[in-house]
């Protein structure tokens, strides 16, 4: 369904595009899972048994769905593990039950038309046949499409913007997003990609990094992530926020965990909620806002247990609880979805919604990305509805500058899917380019979205995409020239 269709279709019922409904979380029964018919409420509350019963393998899927999903759905995401998976299968039973939620399932084979169709499933466990056959990647698309590694100022510390850095702790976590950005670095090798390994003990690198933050008084905002910190064993986490609390020009601290809703168990734990709250009162203290920044990008994630731990971790001190969700063709890109999604975070647990961010150009993603143009259209459709400070920003992270709105392009070549970026600050590896704020940025649209034309001008320079780059460069400023000369 097209972004204009959808909204047709929902205005010709109610009088609005959105019809707003106060959304009530829901935990779906997990006894309608064979695997799971004899679990008590107990076990599943329980961040052992959660963690002990992630589903890693094909096999263990089966032993959870058995026959109720056909033996075809099990070869597709086997050959999917096999030829494009960038991450390795991790599901927590949490987010698993959050798939084809209302089916009650009767016989074999009745639940697979509903898995193919979940957002949740499009992206936790993707399959083959969903991958785009044409481009499955884009020419330009790269492991560390951010180039995050080329910003390490410490070995897992990224120093992008002027004021604020990234800290990857670790390169596990709780559960594996089969778009994740840092794919490159974060869970096990899969036979596609050969990961990358941080060669630091952790310890040595925490301390290097706590050092670059005492040497950099330039540096307020630290988001701690990785992976997710979820994975961290909270006294390593503690004493990581504790020293970086000691630090005077650190005003902003937020964790990043997905696991608030993928394993919202882990911040439920009492010593979790304590060492939260230890850590919260320092900040407070010391005048530093501590936030949660989540991901969540489907409504139907958000359930009564992740309202408890979001309640959990701001009766905690924490600050704020915000949403980073990422913009997925099959899962959220539709005005709808996105403002269904808004409103279960907001109503439903006091999250935040905060950014979407376009997918990034990583290997095989090409199904899931959508176009800047697209994504500037579910922008203009979204407005209006949240409270202002609740209105998610959808922002494309483009290579080498870093997050923009989508409407603050300043060039786009529509036939071509390139569109140009400026930027107002240096990155840490151009302190001494001239060129570095009067430059343009490209960034690519998935080539299956263009005009037949632009696929075929794709098609003639895919194998040299230097050449491309510079011919399309090359157009744009030609274009630009001819532009300035009518005004
Ligand atoms: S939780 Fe975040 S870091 Fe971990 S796999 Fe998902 S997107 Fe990647």
């Amino acid at each position: 369904m097209t972004i204009e269709t959808s909204v047709g279709s929902i205005i010709a019922e109610t009088g609005q595009p959105y019809p707003y409904r106060r959304p009530e979380p829901v935990e779906p029964d997990w006894t309608r899972f064979p695997g799971w018919a004899d679990v008590t409420t107990s076990e599943w509350e329980s961040v052992q048994w959660q963690r002990a019963h992630c589903v890693k393998n094909v096999r263990q899927l089966r032993a959870l769905w058995g026959d109720l999903v056909d033996e075809s759905f099990y070869a597709d995401l086997e050959r999917d593990q096999a030829e494009r998976a960038t991450m390795s299968m991790l599901v927590p039973p949490q987010m698993l039950n959050t798939m084809a939620p209302h089916e009650t399932p009767h016989g074999p084979g009745s639940l697979t038309e509903a898995i193919y169709a979940d957002p949740v499933r499009r992206y936790m466990l993707p399959v083959f046949s969903e991958r785009r056959t044409d481009w499955p990647s884009h020419p330009y698309a790269t492991r560390d499409s951010l180039h995050e590694h080329d910003m390490w100022v410490a070995e897992g510390l990224t120093h992008r913007y002027p004021t604020k850095v990234l800290a990857e702790l670790l390169s596990t976590c709780p559960q594996y997003c089969g778009h994740c950005t840092r794919m490159d670095l974060v869970g096990n090798s899969t036979p596609v990609i050969d990961k990358l390994k941080f060669l630091g003990k952790p310890v040595d690198r925490h301390a290097a990094m706590l050092d670059y933050l005492r040497r950099t008084p330039a540096v307020r905002d630290v988001v701690v992530s990785g992976g997710d910190v979820a994975n961290m064993p909270w006294a390593r986490l503690e004493d990581f926020l504790s020293r970086l609390l000691e630090i005077e020009n650190i005003r902003d601290i937020r964790l990043a965990t997905k696991a608030l809703m993928g394993l919202p168990q882990h911040w439920l734990q009492d010593d979790v909620r304590a060492g939260v709250e230890r850590v919260a009162s320092t900040a407070r203290e010391r005048g530093v806002s501590l936030a949660i920044h989540t991901h969540v990008n489907h409504a139907a994630s958000v359930t009564p247990l992740v309202a408890r731990a979001t309640k959990a971790m701001l009766d905690a001190g924490v600050r704020d609880v915000r949403n980073q969700g990422v913009l997925l063709n099959g899962v959220n890109a539709d005005p709808h979805a996105l403002l269904d999604l808004c409103f279960a975070l907001l109503d439903g647990a006091q999250i935040m919604p905060y950014y979407f961010y376009m997918c990034d150009m990583i290997p095989f993603s090409e199904h899931w990305r959508v176009s800047v143009a697209d994504a500037q259209r579910l922008q203009h459709h979204i407005m209006g509805y949240l409270p202002g400070f609740a209105t998610p920003r959808i922002v494309c992270d483009v290579p080498f500058v870093g997050k923009r709105w989508v409407h603050q392009l300043s060039d786009y070549d529509h036939e071509r899917g390139i569109s140009y970026w400026t930027k107002n600050y240096r990155t840490s590896i151009e302190a001494s380019d001239p060129d570095a704020l009067t430059r343009t940025y490209a960034y690519y649209d998935p080539i299956h979205t263009l005009p037949a034309e632009g696929q075929q001008w794709w098609r003639r320079h895919a194998d040299d995409p230097h050449e491309a780059a510079s011919q399309a460069a090359a157009a744009s400023r030609t274009a630009a020239a001819a532009q300035a000369v009518h005004a």
